[in-house]
């Protein structure tokens, strides 16, 4: 919902620390000149603005609920400034809830205004984009699969309650893992800090950093209470991957 919540006076809500205020969970990879983000949040045209985005080669997709898709209508100016479709990536079954959310830009009639120009990639394993490996990490938030993804030494899962053995295989020798940690009490389809603190003993990544974090964990706090490699992400952090 983001942080601050709508008509919500709490003490993180009411915070003045510039990290306690929290937009959409979303990544943006950047490398050689190109510029791919995982999720297109309600927030990415804000996001994209305060990144300084000026061009946009690919979005990946980890599941197809309101907050990491809502933002694709956004893409538009990009369509425009680089007179191209941008391509998407994404699960079978986030690319068909994809085309019922947003089918005015899938219907076959020719539009009277613009609509985001996107061509659609299913994720069947490991792809490659524009030199850099992918690894699809699938894992489970409540009943509904999702996606997270790896590349090099980094990894982001963010909207997960369940990871199965298969895919901790993948998360083994990470720098820098990206996590899902809504918040203390447990949640049905989200990890908690002490289910995420877990996974974190368990895959063993040098750094953590939680995500999708809601009011109920102030930045300085929460971060005092936490082990030294695991902090909370906030908006804006910036970290360098080894790829
Ligand atoms: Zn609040
Ligand atoms: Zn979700």
């Amino acid at each position: 919902m983001g942080v601050p919540t709508l008509g919500c006076h709490c003490a993180v809500c009411e915070s003045t620390d510039p990290r306690d205020n929290r937009t959409r969970p979303s990544v943006l990879l950047s490398y050689e000149g190109h510029n791919v983000v995982i999720d297109t949040t309600p927030d990415f045209r804000y996001q994209a603005m305060r990144a300084h985005i000026d061009r946009l080669d690919a979005v990946i997709y980890t599941h197809a609920h309101a907050d990491p898709i809502l933002g694709l209508d956004d893409i538009r100016p990009f369509n425009l400034k680089q007179r191209g479709v941008v391509p998407i990536y994404a699960s079978a079954e986030t690319l068909a809830t994809l085309q019922v959310q947003f089918s005015y830009v899938f219907k076959e009639a020719l539009p009277e205004s613009t609509v985001p120009g996107v061509e659609l990639h299913e994720i069947n394993g490991p792809f490659d984009l524009f030199g850099l490996k992918i690894t699809p990490i699938p894992a489970m938030h409540g009943s509904q699969p999702v996606l997270g993804f790896r590349f090099g030494k980094a990894a982001y899962l963010t909207d997960f309650s369940r990871v199965p053995e298969s895919s901790k295989a993948l998360l083994a020798g990470l720098d820098d893992f990206i996590l899902d940690a809504l918040r203390y009490v447990p949640h049905p389809t989200h990890s908690n800090v002490e289910q995420s603190l877990a996974l974190v003993r368990e895959v063993k990544p040098k750094r953590a950093w939680f995500t999708h974090i809601c009011h109920d964990l102030g930045h300085s706090d929460a971060n005092s209470r936490l082990p030294k490699n695991v902090r909370l992400a906030y908006d804006g952090l910036a970290i360098e991957v080894q790829v």
